[in-house]
Protein backbone atom coordinates (compact mmCIF):
# COMPACT_ATOMS: atom_id res chain seq x y z
CA UNK A 1 0.00 0.00 0.00
CA UNK A 2 2.98 2.30 0.46
CA UNK A 3 4.23 2.59 -2.98
CA UNK A 4 2.22 3.71 -5.92
CA UNK A 5 2.39 0.36 -8.06
CA UNK A 6 1.13 1.04 -11.37
CA UNK A 7 -0.26 -1.55 -12.20
CA UNK A 8 -0.51 -2.77 -16.05
CA UNK A 9 -2.85 -5.62 -15.73
CA UNK A 10 -5.89 -3.07 -13.96
CA UNK A 11 -5.03 -0.05 -16.35
CA UNK A 12 -6.36 -2.85 -19.14
CA UNK A 13 -9.46 -3.24 -17.48
CA UNK A 14 -10.23 0.12 -16.30
CA UNK A 15 -9.59 1.00 -19.87
CA UNK A 16 -11.86 -1.38 -21.12
CA UNK A 17 -14.46 -0.03 -18.59
CA UNK A 18 -13.84 3.41 -20.28
CA UNK A 19 -13.89 1.52 -23.60
CA UNK A 20 -17.46 0.33 -22.50
CA UNK A 21 -18.28 4.29 -22.46
CA UNK A 22 -17.16 5.36 -25.01
CA UNK A 23 -19.31 3.07 -27.45
CA UNK A 24 -22.25 5.14 -25.46
CA UNK A 25 -21.61 7.72 -26.47
CA UNK A 26 -20.62 6.46 -29.89
CA UNK A 27 -24.51 4.91 -29.91
CA UNK A 28 -25.68 8.48 -28.84
CA UNK A 29 -24.22 9.78 -31.69
CA UNK A 30 -21.70 11.45 -29.79
CA UNK A 31 -17.98 11.86 -30.26
CA UNK A 32 -16.46 8.34 -28.81
CA UNK A 33 -15.13 9.33 -25.83
CA UNK A 34 -15.29 7.52 -22.18
CA UNK A 35 -13.88 7.55 -18.94
CA UNK A 36 -13.98 6.05 -15.60
CA UNK A 37 -12.60 7.22 -12.25
CA UNK A 38 -11.34 5.36 -10.02
CA UNK A 39 -10.72 5.07 -6.09
CA UNK A 40 -8.76 2.43 -4.39
CA UNK A 41 -9.69 -0.37 -7.34
CA UNK A 42 -13.31 0.58 -7.43
CA UNK A 43 -14.81 2.36 -10.07
CA UNK A 44 -16.79 5.37 -8.49
CA UNK A 45 -17.98 7.34 -11.11
CA UNK A 46 -18.76 6.46 -15.38
CA UNK A 47 -19.16 9.10 -17.83
CA UNK A 48 -19.47 9.18 -21.64
CA UNK A 49 -18.71 12.48 -24.13
CA UNK A 50 -22.40 14.23 -24.07
CA UNK A 51 -21.79 17.35 -25.69
CA UNK A 52 -24.43 17.24 -28.70
CA UNK A 53 -26.97 15.42 -26.10
CA UNK A 54 -26.94 18.27 -23.51
CA UNK A 55 -26.14 20.61 -26.14
CA UNK A 56 -22.55 21.90 -23.42
CA UNK A 57 -19.55 22.41 -24.74
CA UNK A 58 -17.92 21.41 -21.65
CA UNK A 59 -19.70 18.00 -20.80
CA UNK A 60 -16.42 16.24 -22.18
CA UNK A 61 -16.71 12.38 -20.43
CA UNK A 62 -13.77 13.42 -18.26
CA UNK A 63 -15.62 16.82 -16.79
CA UNK A 64 -18.86 14.39 -15.99
CA UNK A 65 -16.90 11.65 -14.81
CA UNK A 66 -15.29 14.07 -12.40
CA UNK A 67 -18.11 15.88 -10.87
CA UNK A 68 -19.71 12.47 -10.61
CA UNK A 69 -16.33 11.48 -8.15
CA UNK A 70 -16.41 14.57 -6.07
CA UNK A 71 -20.14 13.35 -5.21
CA UNK A 72 -18.77 10.17 -4.45
CA UNK A 73 -16.49 11.07 -2.51
CA UNK A 74 -18.44 13.79 -0.95
CA UNK A 75 -15.02 16.38 -1.49
CA UNK A 76 -13.84 18.59 -4.44
CA UNK A 77 -10.06 16.63 -3.81
CA UNK A 78 -9.31 13.60 -5.74
CA UNK A 79 -6.28 13.46 -4.39
CA UNK A 80 -6.52 9.56 -4.31
CA UNK A 81 -8.46 8.88 -7.41
CA UNK A 82 -6.80 7.87 -11.02
CA UNK A 83 -8.90 8.79 -14.07
CA UNK A 84 -9.15 6.79 -17.37
CA UNK A 85 -10.43 8.16 -20.40
CA UNK A 86 -10.30 6.53 -23.95
CA UNK A 87 -8.60 9.90 -25.45
CA UNK A 88 -5.69 12.30 -24.05
CA UNK A 89 -7.76 15.44 -22.24
CA UNK A 90 -8.06 18.19 -23.45
CA UNK A 91 -7.13 21.98 -21.83
CA UNK A 92 -10.17 21.78 -19.98
CA UNK A 93 -10.05 18.47 -18.47
CA UNK A 94 -6.78 18.52 -18.08
CA UNK A 95 -7.17 21.42 -15.85
CA UNK A 96 -10.13 19.94 -14.22
CA UNK A 97 -7.85 17.13 -13.62
CA UNK A 98 -5.21 19.39 -11.36
CA UNK A 99 -8.07 21.44 -10.00
CA UNK A 100 -9.41 18.08 -8.39
CA UNK A 101 -5.79 17.28 -7.72
CA UNK A 102 -6.04 13.22 -9.46
CA UNK A 103 -3.43 11.32 -8.82
CA UNK A 104 -3.32 9.89 -11.96
CA UNK A 105 -4.57 9.99 -15.32
CA UNK A 106 -4.19 7.40 -17.72
CA UNK A 107 -5.12 7.68 -21.32
CA UNK A 108 -5.67 5.83 -24.12
CA UNK A 109 -5.04 7.41 -27.92
CA UNK A 110 -3.09 10.78 -27.43
CA UNK A 111 -4.52 13.79 -29.32
CA UNK A 112 -2.09 15.93 -31.42
CA UNK A 113 -3.73 18.93 -31.81
CA UNK A 114 -5.28 19.10 -28.66
CA UNK A 115 -3.57 16.88 -26.04
CA UNK A 116 -3.07 18.41 -22.79
CA UNK A 117 -1.46 15.38 -20.79
CA UNK A 118 2.11 16.11 -22.89
CA UNK A 119 1.03 15.85 -26.59
CA UNK A 120 0.71 18.98 -27.76
CA UNK A 121 1.04 20.66 -24.18
CA UNK A 122 1.59 19.42 -20.29
CA UNK A 123 -0.80 20.58 -18.29
CA UNK A 124 -0.85 17.58 -16.44
CA UNK A 125 2.38 18.41 -15.19
CA UNK A 126 3.07 22.08 -15.34
CA UNK A 127 5.32 23.26 -13.75
CA UNK A 128 4.10 26.57 -11.77
CA UNK A 129 0.64 24.93 -11.01
CA UNK A 130 -0.07 23.44 -7.72
CA UNK A 131 -0.74 20.24 -8.25
CA UNK A 132 1.11 17.90 -10.83
CA UNK A 133 -0.48 14.38 -11.82
CA UNK A 134 1.21 11.24 -12.99
CA UNK A 135 0.58 10.62 -15.98
CA UNK A 136 0.21 6.80 -18.11
CA UNK A 137 -0.61 7.43 -22.29
CA UNK A 138 -1.25 4.52 -25.03
CA UNK A 139 -3.34 2.34 -22.88
CA UNK A 140 -5.09 0.07 -25.53
CA UNK A 141 -4.61 2.55 -27.78
CA UNK A 142 -5.60 0.80 -30.98
CA UNK A 143 -9.55 -0.13 -29.73
CA UNK A 144 -9.35 3.68 -28.37
CA UNK A 145 -8.04 4.67 -31.87
CA UNK A 146 -10.12 2.56 -33.87
CA UNK A 147 -13.47 3.86 -32.03
CA UNK A 148 -12.83 7.65 -33.35
CA UNK A 149 -11.49 6.86 -36.44
CA UNK A 150 -14.64 4.92 -37.48
CA UNK A 151 -16.95 7.57 -35.92
CA UNK A 152 -15.36 9.95 -38.44
CA UNK A 153 -15.16 7.75 -41.17
CA UNK A 154 -19.15 7.48 -40.84
CA UNK A 155 -19.23 11.58 -40.53
CA UNK A 156 -17.38 12.19 -43.51
CA UNK A 157 -19.36 9.76 -45.21
CA UNK A 158 -22.54 11.69 -44.52
CA UNK A 159 -21.28 14.88 -45.04
CA UNK A 160 -20.39 13.71 -48.62
CA UNK A 161 -23.24 12.66 -49.24
CA UNK A 162 -24.83 15.35 -48.19
CA UNK A 163 -22.62 17.78 -50.09
CA UNK A 164 -23.35 15.46 -53.25
CA UNK A 165 -27.00 15.92 -52.50
CA UNK A 166 -26.23 19.31 -52.74
CA UNK A 167 -24.32 19.76 -56.23
CA UNK A 168 -26.84 17.74 -57.70
CA UNK A 169 -29.31 20.59 -56.52
CA UNK A 170 -27.21 23.33 -57.53
CA UNK A 171 -27.33 21.48 -61.13
CA UNK A 172 -23.63 20.25 -61.48
CA UNK A 173 -21.63 23.23 -59.35
CA UNK A 174 -18.64 21.84 -58.39
CA UNK A 175 -18.90 20.99 -55.03
CA UNK A 176 -15.74 21.59 -52.57
CA UNK A 177 -13.31 18.71 -51.17
CA UNK A 178 -15.02 17.76 -48.32
CA UNK A 179 -11.80 18.46 -45.32
CA UNK A 180 -10.60 15.73 -43.43
CA UNK A 181 -11.71 15.12 -40.09
CA UNK A 182 -9.63 14.36 -36.46
CA UNK A 183 -7.68 11.34 -35.78
ZN1 LIG B 1 -11.99 17.66 -22.54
Amino acid sequence: MSEPIIDLQSDHYFMGEALRQAVRAADAEETPVGAVVVREGRIIARAFNQVETLRDATAHAEMLALTQAEEAVGDWRLTDCTLYVTKEPCPMCAGAAVHVRLARVVYGVSDPKAGAAGTAMNLLQFPTMNHRCDVTGGVREPECRALLQTFFAGRREENQKAAAKNRKNENGAPGSPSSAGDV
